[in-house]
């Protein structure tokens, strides 16, 4: 599943094709997706985009009349390819540009989203997201005091997009880790000094994956494989049952909140 960092990379893959470009036409094969695309989203029919934003995992292309809101879904990817190239099986949109290429959205699962939002207002989706984890406005003093007298597991706790957005699965347990807090503590037990620490591993950990997906970029532009979607170096997620990095202990895995979750019992507490 596409989580922050393939979002990110997702944005600035398709960023240097798209920016400053004139829609010329938006191709609509699969109108199902998680919502069924509006009728309005044919608006960006002629606009130029100005800018390729991301906001917690919505990719936000902003036109001077509105923006589309583009949500990967479970999974979704970009290509960007010279119009006219033919549409496999999960190819469901084509945003065309005047400049002769087209940004192409393949989702075999369909749990994604195209969606359309004049600039009267702020769309739904957007509204209610906590901080973005990359900025400063997510910081140990924050995630400190939204947890006082907060009985959820910590590891629930840093997956609530109200708390902070785009911490997925993965980076929960991977930042966890990295901070020696056992996820399943609860989220009101923090002191100060692992809050800073904790949000100090969460922006590590995101900003890590984004820059190995980087090197992944010259892949938006090519007709085979799947873009946006890149190995990455885990120390605890998937390796249940393999000896910890640290001290060689077991790793375990546990549902919380139905989400699978590793960790080192030794390492983290
Ligand atoms: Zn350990």
């Amino acid at each position: 599943m596409p989580e922050l960092p393939e979002v990110e990379v997702s944005r600035m893959g398709i960023k240097p094709h798209a920016e400053g470009q004139v829609v010329s036409k938006l191709d609509i094969r699969q109108p199902q997706l998680r919502w069924r695309i509006p009728d309005a989203l044919y608006d960006i029919e002629g606009q130029v985009i100005r800018a390729v934003k991301r906001r917690a995992k919505y990719l936000i292309l902003e036109t001077d009349i509105g923006y589309a809101l583009v949500h990967l879904g479970m999974s979704g990817s970009l290509r960007v390819l010279p119009v006219g190239s033919p549409p496999g099986k999960h190819d469901h949109v084509d945003l065309h540009l005047a400049t002769g290429v087209m940004i192409r959205y393949n989702d075999p699962r369909r749990f994604g989203a195209w969606l359309w939002q004049p600039n009267d207002s702020d769309h739904p989706a957007l509204e209610k997201l906590g901080p973005e984890p990359l900025t400063d406005d997510f910081t140990g003093d924050l995630l400190f005091d939204r947890s006082r007298g907060k009985r959820t597991a910590i590891k629930q706790f840093i997956m609530d997009n109200a708390v902070v957005v785009g911490v997925g699965n993965i980076y929960a347990s991977e930042s966890l880790f990295m901070s020696r807090i056992h996820p399943k503590r609860q989220a009101g037990q923090l002191t100060l000094d692992e809050a800073n620490v904790l949000v100090a591993d969460i922006k590590d950990v995101l900003a890590t994956a984004i820059k190995q997906g980087g090197t992944t970029l010259k892949d938006f532009t090519q007709t085979d494989g799947k873009p946006g979607y890149f190995a990455q170096e885990l120390l605890v997620y998937g390796k249940q049952g393999q000896p910890c990095s640290v001290c060689s202990t077991e790793i375990e895995s546990a549902k919380i909140g139905q989400r699978n979750t590793f960790f080192c019992s030794n390492c983290q507490k």
